[in-house]
């Protein structure tokens, strides 16, 4: 079965979203806290309406598991950023009300079924408000397989010019980047195994969102002799996916032993791995599984490689 409707709408609407999120950023955002702790900026909300608009007006019996949703955005006190988001709504989709814009955030409110869409509006909104790396990441799963994954970084840099990099990936069919900005798509593939000066690993900048000394030292025991390049978001995945670097490791941290990974962290820089000619996993070599709910109740920590250092990098974590 063939995806390019799918594969059209997603990169259409995360090319809309990303041109959002960097207006927000060059506009300075502020973050909001989110029942959790964890941050949430106009962005992540705009990011969000933008797409479920866009999959909703092309696919309406979809469901769609994003990673907000506006119960927050509808308290009376919050009626400023509610105006703020609309309006940068408006400036892609002109004449949007608050009412539209809080109505698609919340068609993000899907459940885990035979065929979904994840979507992480802005994924690493830490990276975003530090002006450093962030993603916004859309996959389309079925039957438990990630079928089709759109991951925009729009502040990848890009050689002679604007920062901006699309990583698209169809099952079967492998994995693409192109700039943001425009221009004909590239085939991208994993680092070789002669390719020693790309044998680095990135990890997330977040301390509190992994293992780093373990990670570190499972690094050095496959052969790693740099330092990690610490990079937040998805992004990582796209990095693995276009050789720059060898592996991506993201263990449990001791900090929040009960934490479970989230599909939208997972199931668009997967894809793009996958098809790049690398391998993800868990830290035991499970496949991640997209199948059962929006946690990853049956895998713990992520390793993504390669592929030519996968299984010893199995090996060293099983002794570590
Ligand atoms: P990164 O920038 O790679 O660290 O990923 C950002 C993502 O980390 C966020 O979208 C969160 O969902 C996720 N996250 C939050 N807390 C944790 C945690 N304790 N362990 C792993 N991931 C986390
Ligand atoms: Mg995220």
């Amino acid at each position: 079965m063939s995806y390019d409707r799918e594969k059209q709408v997603a990169i259409e609407a995360a090319v809309a979203a990303a041109k959002l999120c960097q207006q927000v950023r060059r506009d300075i955002p502020e973050a909001i806290e989110k029942k959790d702790k964890s941050p949430v900026t106009v962005a992540d909300y705009g990011s969000q309406a933008v797409i479920c608009k866009a999959l909703e007006d092309a696919f309406p019996n979809q469901p769609v598991v994003g990673e907000e949703d506006a119960i927050q955005l509808r308290q009376p006190e919050m009626v400023e950023v509610l105006t703020k988001v609309t309006n940068y709504v408006r400036k892609l989709l002109p004449g949007a009300t608050p009412e539209q814009v809080t109505g698609w955030i919340d068609r993000g409110n899907g459940k885990v079924g035979p065929r979904y869409w994840t979507l992480d509006p802005i994924d690493g909104t830490k990276g975003f408000l530090r002006q450093d790396q962030y993603a916004v990441a859309l996959a389309l799963v079925e039957d438990g397989e990630v079928k089709l994954g759109v991951l925009a970084c729009p502040a990848m840099p890009v050689e002679g010019e604007q920062p901006g990099v699309l990583y698209v990936a169809m099952r079967g069919e492998g994995a693409t980047m192109v700039p943001l900005a425009g221009g004909e798509p590239r085939s991208i593939h994993v680092a070789s195994r002669e390719d020693r000066a790309n044998f680095r690993f990135v990890e997330s900048v977040e301390a509190s969102h992994g293992d780093q000394s373990r990670q570190n030292a499972v690094a050095k025991a496959v052969g790693i002799k740099a330092d990690s390049v610490r990079v937040d978001s998805q992004a990582k995945y796209g990095i693995v996916a276009s050789g720059q670097a060898a592996l991506y490791l993201r263990l449990p941290s001791p900090k929040s032993p009960d934490y479970r990974e989230k599909i939208w962290d997972h199931a668009a820089g997967a894809i793009v791995v996958e098809e790049a000619g690398g391998r993800v996993t868990d830290m035991y070599g499970k496949p991640l599984n997209f199948a059962d709910g929006t946690k990853m109740v049956n895998n713990r920590g992520v390793v993504v490689s390669n592929g030519v250092i996968h299984d010893r990098v199995l090996a060293a974590l099983q002794e570590s």
